[in-house]
């Protein structure tokens, strides 16, 4: 039963095993709850890490064309008025209770949705930034912002990035960081929440270049999520209407994922052509435009920005990977999530606690675990033992046998085939590099063999 594959793993399955194996706990869980703010716990903070890297090394390490930011999260608060999100933000909101579209009460004719004519919330004054005081006095003049996009730490600082790193057009900027946002709808899970990290990429270009530029982002972002294991079915490009569009944006697609409660945005990219760099020039003063040494031009970049949420990969990254199986008249929950994301990567198993056996896979283990994240368990059944690692997703176990004492060779478990390999000791860390970077199972070390296809327990 594969429930994903006809989009059906239901959310509650996936924050059950969130909760039951610690990868997500609500916040302040001892004091009932903060809504829609949670904590990631020891699963969880591996998997969003990993998520994390692998963003990084796909857009900063492996580019020529690409550098890194890390903004702080309070800025002047007149960003935000260049950025428009003041203005934009501090009007009567209304939302769609059915579409979630939101509006500005005083824009409206009707009490009614004008796009689907759902039924609207009560009108309220409402800024989605969260709002703070600079220093001791609590007082207007010291009213200061949590950022409610990590963008607009890299529009001030493109200049600064310009002259420090002598970088030429086309050029990122890339920045992971913690936003957050005061807002009206919530209640899926990690979804939406009001403190969540984007991962931001501000890609100045020349103006003109736009559509290419645009063009090769989306197929970029589209490919990221496929090679980390999404299906390609499980995601679609949605084109923004023009009401839709942002207002500082020329043209926007979302790239969806389809989530247990239908299709929803996973990462959005945004033409915004020079909107950025003009708002902040003219409220700054400073000037933001860039010297084009081929044609002795001051030009105004214009950027392409590809804009992704951690936490929504997090869990589409989830959705895609759960997996349920009948074995033996119970329910096998495998996370089929890929080795670099897996939080754990082997897990150590003796077949018994009998002491000799223990120390040795404890010396295994304590050899594996500089390299990776690996486990060490021995409680309960060896059966119960894969299971628990199958259910969090890591991609081998290793078992130390009886004979293991004897030849000094463990066995190596896959968790998506179940297929097992017998390997010295001494190829164990060489053999394990090369399955987790994708080499198959059946190529055997010096001295190893095939032991099982598949099993059935
Ligand atoms: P939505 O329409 O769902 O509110 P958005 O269009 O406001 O999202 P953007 O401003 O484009 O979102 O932000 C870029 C990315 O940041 C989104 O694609 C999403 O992955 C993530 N994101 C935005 N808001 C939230 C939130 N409240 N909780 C979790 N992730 C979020």
């Amino acid at each position: 039963m594969t429930e994903q594959a006809s989009g059906k793993v239901d959310m509650e399955k996936i924050v059950s095993l969130c909760r039951r194996r610690g990868f997500i706990f609500p916040s302040s869980e001892i004091y009932g709850g903060l809504s829609s703010c949670w904590d990631y716990g020891p699963l969880g903070v591996e998997l969003k890490q990993n998520i994390k890297q692998a963003w990084w090394r796909a857009v900063v390490q492996e580019r020529d064309d690409m550098v890194g930011l890390d903004a702080s999260i309070l800025m002047h608060p007149e960003t935000w008025r260049a950025s428009g999100h003041l203005q934009g933000f501090a009007d009567p909101l209304v939302e769609c209770k059915n579409c979630h579209l939101r509006w500005r009460s005083d824009d409206l004719t009707g009490n009614n949705c004008p796009s689907c004519g759902g039924e609207l919330t009560e009108p309220r004054l409402f800024n989605l930034m969260f709002k703070t005081f600079m220093g001791p006095v609590e007082e207007m003049a010291n009213v200061v912002y949590l950022r409610p996009e990590t963008a607009q730490g890299i529009f001030v600082n493109f200049q600064n990035v310009v002259n420090t790193t002598r970088k030429r057009l086309p050029f990122g900027i890339a920045q992971i960081g913690k936003a957050f946002r005061n807002e009206i709808t919530t209640g899926k899970f990690i979804f939406r929440s009001r403190e969540f990290e984007q991962m931001e990429i501000e890609f100045f270009i020349k103006p003109g270049t736009d559509e290419e530029w645009f063009n090769y982002w989306l197929e970029e972002r589209v490919n990221w999520y496929v090679k980390l294991g999404i299906k390609k079915e499980s995601l679609q490009l949605r084109q923004h209407s023009k009401e839709e569009l942002a207002h500082y944006a020329r043209v926007c697609y979302d790239i969806d994922y389809l989530f247990p409660m239908g299709w929803a945005e996973l990462e959005g990219i945004a033409n915004r052509g020079d909107f950025d760099l003009v708002q902040h020039a003219s409220f700054s003063g400073k000037s933001l435009d860039y010297f084009d040494e081929e044609t002795k031009e001051h030009i105004i970049p214009h950027i392409i920005e590809p804009s992704a949420g951690v936490d929504r990969t997090f869990l589409a990254l989830l959705c895609d990977a759960y997996d349920e199986e009948l074995a033996e008249g119970e329910i096998r929950v495998i996370l089929h999530l890929h080795p670099t994301l897996a939080p754990i990567k082997v897990a150590v198993l003796p077949l018994s606690r009998r002491e000799k056996l223990v120390a040795l896979a404890k010396q295994v283990y304590v050899d594996l675990r500089p390299c990776w994240m690996a486990n060490y368990d021995d409680a309960q059944s060896i059966g119960r033992r894969y299971r628990r690692q199958d259910e969090i997703g890591t991609p081998f176990c290793v078992t130390v046998d009886f004979q293991s004492l004897e030849d000094e060779q463990v066995t190596i478990r896959e968790r998506d085939t179940l297929n097992q390999i017998r390997v010295p000791i001494a190829e164990l860390k060489k053999t394990l590099q090369a399955k987790l970077e994708g080499e198959d199972l059946f190529v055997l070390p010096p001295g190893g063999s095939i032991w099982k296809e598949g099993e059935s327990s």
